[in-house]
């Protein structure tokens, strides 16, 4: 596979998901998983994560299909991280049942060096476990991170921290809001970006994704999704499929674009299973009315990025 490798840390889960038709037990899901299944369709990727001795031999199949190392995929005695959420009808709001750490709770990686990689994508995880990843990575040329609400109100010095050797923000619009106690999304993006980051993107759902790239502003729109099956994991989809693009030298507005598309397949399906089933064909024609409707690829390339450390 051509393009730089990306490292990708998250979770790894076990999720029950509840919508208001339909519910799933313990299927594949984790921001991880998500990341490597978006990522792994055109890009070099190195997982790094945990699972327990009840992780299903399936899971491991599409791991096997979608990382090309998987030598810092470590199992341990327990049981697999878990998540249970429920959606409203809407799909506005979203009730997390349970969060059961598992193996993730004692969770210390030791990368092997084989895992230098010069992209990594910190998909959302504690962000103590995002910085012990980091710091074992003395290759690194563009850092992608990701959180969540969680972490922004239970460890917030940390991930300032980790946020400060990014080149590349990624955060929902409640979560910019939450951060940054800002309203307006140019002071979100502004007061973001003076935490490190070059590129804060600020994902605002059916809006489309907001680009703050040095003091260049774009908004880049979202491939309409007409049914919509379970929401879970579109943000580390996106991540997974910017952070593919960004590995292949592609414009930032070009990452954003491929990580709409691989958003807009993912929330098709529960867990992972459109996204898995997504052909290049059917990627590409999103990707081309992305662009359409888009401002033009021509800023905001990887090369005009400071390297982070
Ligand atoms: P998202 O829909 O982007 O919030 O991502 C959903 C995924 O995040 C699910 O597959 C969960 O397993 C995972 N997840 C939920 N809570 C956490 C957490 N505290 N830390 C890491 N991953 C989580």
């Amino acid at each position: 596979m051509s393009g730089k490798p990306i490292l990708i840390v998250g979770s790894i889960s076990l999720d029950t998901i509840e919508t208001i038709s339909d519910r799933r037990e313990s299927i594949l899901g984790g921001s991880a998983t998500y990341a490597t299944v978006s990522a792994g369709k055109s890009a070099d990727v190195h997982l790094v994560g945990v699972i327990g001795t009840d992780f299903p031999a399936e899971g491991m199949k599409i791991f096997e299909e979608y990382s090309h190392d998987l030598s810092n995929l470590d199992q341990k005695d327990g049981q697999t991280f878990s998540w249970g959420g429920r959606y409203s009808e809407d799909w506005d709001e979203r009730e997390t049942l349970f969060t059961e750490l598992g193996v993730f709770t004692d969770y210390k990686p030791k990368l092997t060096v084989n895992n230098n990689t010069p992209i990594i994508f910190l998909a959302n995880i504690h962000p103590e476990l995002q910085l012990s990843v980091l710091q074992q990575n003395s290759k690194r040329e563009c850092v992608i991170i990701d959180t969540m609400n969680l972490w922004i109100d239970t460890a917030r010095k940390k991930l300032k921290e980790v946020i400060s050797y990014c080149d590349v923000l990624l955060l929902n619009e409640f979560e910019a809001e939450q951060f940054t106690h800002r309203k307006n999304h140019d002071d979100q993006g502004a007061v973001l970006q003076s935490l490190g980051p070059q590129q804060v993107i600020i994902k605002c759902g059916t809006k489309g994704a907001r680009l703050y790239s040095g003091h260049s502003v774009d908004t880049i729109g979202v491939f309409p999704v007409q049914n919509v099956v379970d929401p879970t994991g579109a943000g580390d989809a996106f991540g997974g499929g910017l952070a593919a693009a960004v590995a292949h030298g592609e414009s930032m507005t070009e990452a954003i674009i491929n990580g709409s598309a691989l958003a807009s397949l993912s929330i098709e399906g529960f867990g992972i299973e459109s996204l898995h089933r997504a052909s290049n064909e059917e990627i590409d024609r999103r990707k081309d009315c992305l662009l359409y409707t888009s401002p033009s690829p021509r800023d905001a390339t990887l090369s005009s990025m400071p390297s982070s450390g």
